[in-house]
């Protein structure tokens, strides 16, 4: 699990030059990865958000890593907000980790 969380950071970072930086992985029921970060929009726009994004390209029973970095590359709070919850349930994802802070995760399953 540290090793997908550890991805979902290095996604994060290549994300510069923005305030909120967010990268999500996905593993596929049968062990593929994709991966997404936020992209940027000017109006709050979950469609935007580096986990639904990830969720889309992901079929059932798939389960999503998504962090979120500070200015400072530590891990902060990245708990998917109730839009991206919705995109991951009809997507009959299977469970959602994000990261609290570097050393804290939670959990999201449906
Ligand atoms: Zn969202």
């Amino acid at each position: 699990m540290k090793r997908f969380f550890r991805l979902a950071k290095d996604i994060a970072i290549k994300d510069d030059c923005r305030q909120y930086r967010f990268g999500a992985v996905g593993i596929r029921r049968g062990g593929v990865i994709v991966t997404s970060r936020n992209i940027p929009t000017r109006y709050p726009n979950p469609n935007a958000h580096a986990e639904s994004r990830v969720a889309r390209k992901l079929s059932k029973n798939s389960i999503i890593y998504v962090v979120r970095i500070d200015r400072k590359n530590n891990l902060t709070m990245a708990r998917p907000c109730k839009s991206c919850q919705k995109i991951m349930k009809s997507k009959k994802i299977k469970r959602c980790y994000y990261s609290i802070s570097n050393t804290e995760f939670g959990v999201l399953s449906w």
